[in-house]
């Protein structure tokens, strides 16, 4: 085997601008360098590419021989056919121009496996993607574009020393004077009602326990809602914290952990914001409580149906409402509404009486199946995705933050990157609210239900989760004994 036949063939590619003839290698002189360094790797000089600048420096000016270069290498071979398997340049920063050339470069050579790449000071592999942010170092910075990247240093190292430390004002809710330090009391309020929001629970009911408990501010004022859910949805409670509304990161976008004592822990935070940031869309009430008019008191209206067929042999169906009727044992009916209404108004069962039934038959149904199935809610998908970009990210803002990359480069791809990582994360949210819930599913329903902590809205979830209604089948005339046969749950699978 002689080493002409091993020898890879390569192109060499050359441009001359304003900027690359001030170091006086003409293109001529950079052909010639890159032969010597196609040398020094075993490779040959197939073709030589050549893009002339110098006329017109405008920045949308076209390379005609740098866009050759990429369709040769995306097809593998020059227009003689000619194989080509790499490229040789004197400088990387000869291939860049515009924010996108060295990127659109990459792909091109990485197109097919096996290909070469080298400049005067060796060869790189442009496979591995280390390199690649690597290639974005070879730019021009002016002089004042350096003076503004060192005055945006200092401000953020000025923010990065008050991380982390508790600010001026005084002591929040669930911390002592020395703002680190647990209030045990008020932190354990903070903790369960953090974990009763994210169960379902309103912000009222909430309320109402802490009013009945004589818990007040720190300022010894009655809680209102807006306060308590300030003081809920402040990331302090599980240790990091905020600046103008968005979370205090790290350069690697994790969020900065404070110095004081957690209450909860990141992920119930996490839920927390999910849940309140998923709420802001409905109308609010000055004092900030949501108004939603499809707020039911009742445990099954809505959920029970009417299965009393009518004159035309079709069964009602209609959904049933409660209402008051101190006739029966627990003050009122299940009703199936009137006709102007949508219903027959044929049917109506003791509510108090319906409800015990009922609920019976949901726990012990969801008893049975938590016996049957572990966690429902599987891992997370996007971790590798976020990873690797935050990864990436972290490499760039590096680079940048050390001047070795512009601003023409570094802004457009980080905030590419920027608005990717925040899907995933409200993805990521959207999943621990998942997550979370499942788990306290699965902790010993029947002792929540009837521990006097769950309140309507709760009860009722847990019942939509187990079945999708029950049918209320006529009972006949008079005031016939109560058969809970006539109930027939229409389970979920
Ligand atoms: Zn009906």
């Amino acid at each position: 085997m002689t080493e002409e036949a091993q020898a890879i063939p390569v192109v060499s590619y050359a441009r001359i601008s304003a900027d690359t003839a001030k170091d006086g290698h003409g293109v001529d002189d950079q052909h010639a360098v890159n032969d010597q360094t196609a040398a020094r790797l075993g490779w040959t000089v197939v073709h030589r590419f050549t893009d002339n600048d110098l006329s017109a420096a405008k920045a949308d000016v076209v390379r005609p021989d740098f866009e050759a270069m990429l369709e040769a290498l995306q097809v593998g071979h020059l227009a003689d056919g000619q194989t080509i398997k790499g490229v040789i340049v004197l400088v990387e920063d000869r291939l860049t121009r515009r924010p996108g050339d060295y990127e659109r470069f990459v792909e091109a050579l990485t197109y097919d496996e096996g290909r070469v790449f080298a400049d005067s000071k060796g060869s790189k592999d442009l496979y591995n993607e280390d390199v690649e942010s690597m290639g974005l170092f070879g730019v021009v910075i002016s002089k004042m574009e350096v003076r503004k990247m060192q005055r945006r240093q200092r401000r953020s190292h000025r923010r990065r020393a008050e991380l982390g430390i508790p600010v001026g004002g005084k002591r929040p809710f669930g911390w002592q004077d020395d703002k680190l330090t647990l209030e045990p009391a008020e932190a354990a309020l903070l903790a369960q009602a953090v974990r009763d929001v994210i169960a379902g629970k309103s912000l009222r009911s909430i309320l109402l326990e802490w009013r009945d408990a004589g818990v007040k501010t720190i300022n010894g004022n009655e809680w209102a809602h807006r306060s308590l859910k300030l003081a809920l949805w402040n990331p302090r409670v599980c240790g990091w914290r905020k600046h103008n509304g968005e979370l205090v990161r790290d350069a690697n976008g994790v969020p900065v952990v404070g110095r004081w004592k957690p209450v909860v822990t990141p992920k119930e935070w996490m839920a927390i914001d999910a849940i309140f940031s998923a709420r802001t869309g409905l109308p609010t009430k000055v004092d900030g409580t949501v108004l939603d008019p499809r707020v039911p008191n009742y445990l099954l209206s809505g959920i029970l149906r009417c299965g009393r067929k009518n004159w035309e042999d079709s069964v009602c169906n209609a959904p049933m409402r409660a209402s008051a009727n101190p006739r029966f044992s627990g003050g009122f009916q299940y009703v199936c509404p009137s006709r102007s209404m949508g219903g027959c108004g044929g049917t109506a069962r003791n509510g108090a009486k319906v409800d015990e039934f009922v609920t019976e038959a949901v726990l012990a149904k969801l008893e049975e199946r938590a016996a049957l199935a572990g966690p429902r809610v599987g891992p997370w998908g996007g971790e590798s995705e976020l990873e690797r970009l935050k990864a990436k990210q972290r490499k760039m803002l590096q680079a940048w933050q050390d001047d070795l990359i512009s601003d023409e480069l570094f802004f457009p791809e980080n905030q590419r990157m920027e608005s990717r990582i925040k899907e995933l994360r409200a993805d990521q949210q959207r999943h621990a609210l998942q997550q979370q819930r499942a788990t306290e599913r699965r902790d010993d329903i029947r002792e929540r239900w009837f521990s006097g902590r769950l309140d309507v809205m709760q009860k009722r979830a847990i019942v939509r989760e187990a079945l999708h209604a029950v049918v209320v089948m006529p009972a006949g005339k008079g005031r016939a004994a109560f058969n809970p046969d006539l109930l027939v749950p229409k389970w979920r699978d």
